[in-house]
C-alpha cells in the first residue's frame, strides 16, 4: 500500500453508484488525478462534505501498487472556492488540463486565484499556456479572438465562431472575451 498526504482542489464529482463517488482533483504533485471514494457508505458520507467541487482539502490518497487506482482515505476541508460562476471556472480547468501532468506553477496560480475569489478565466487560460493576449484564431489565424472553445481547445475570432456555431450547432460552452 502506497500513501500520499497532499493538498488538492476538487474539480468534479461523479456518482458511480449509490455509495461510490469518483472525484477529479487538481494537485501540485500529480497534476489532475482521478480518485475514488466509497464502498463503505459511512466513510463516503464522512468524506463527502470535504470533497464538494471547489473544496481545497488536505487529502490522504492510497493505492495498492504504483499502477493501481487512487482511492481517497481521508479528506479535510482547508478552504473553499466561492464567488460567482466558480463552477464554470472549475469546469474550464478540468477540460483544458490533461490527466497526470504535474505543474506546480499552474496549481499555485489556480488555487491562489480561485481562493481569493478573483475567478479570472483569462489568467487560468494563460497559466495553462493558452494566453488570450498572444492568441490567434485557431481556424483563420486572426488576432481578434473573442472566444475560447473548451471542446476543441482553440481560440476563435467572431466570424469563425459564428460559422462554427452555425455548422455544428455547438452550444456556447467556452469562454467569451
Ligand atoms: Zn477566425
Amino acid at each position: 500500500m502506497i500513501e500520499y498526504q497532499i493538498k488538492g482542489l476538487v474539480l468534479d464529482k461523479t456518482v458511480v453508484n449509490e455509495v461510490d463517488y469518483s472525484y477529479v482533483i487538481l494537485t501540485a504533485e500529480f497534476g489532475k488525478v482521478k480518485a475514488k471514494a466509497g464502498s463503505a457508505g459511512k466513510i463516503t458520507s464522512k468524506l463527502a462534505g470535504h470533497l464538494e467541487p471547489g473544496s481545497f482539502s488536505s487529502l490522504r490518497l492510497v493505492r495498492k501498487t504504483h499502477d493501481s487506482n487512487l482511492r481517497l482515505a481521508e479528506a479535510l476541508l482547508v478552504d473553499k472556492v466561492s464567488g460567482p460562476e466558480y463552477m464554470r471556472t472549475l469546469d474550464l480547468i478540468n477540460s483544458i488540463i490533461p490527466f497526470e501532468f504535474p505543474d506546480e506553477i499552474f496549481f499555485d496560480g489556480v488555487v491562489n486565484n480561485l481562493l481569493s475569489g478573483r475567478n479570472d478565466s483569462n489568467l487560468i487560460l494563460s497559466l495553462a499556456g493558452y494566453d488570450p493576449k498572444y492568441a490567434k484564431c485557431g481556424i483563420c489565424g486572426s488576432e481578434k479572438i473573442v472566444y475560447f472553445s473548451k471542446s476543441n481547445i482553440i481560440f476563435l475570432c467572431q466570424s469563425c465562431l459564428s460559422r462554427s456555431l452555425r455548422s455544428v450547432r455547438e452550444k456556447r460552452s467556452g469562454e467569451s472575451f
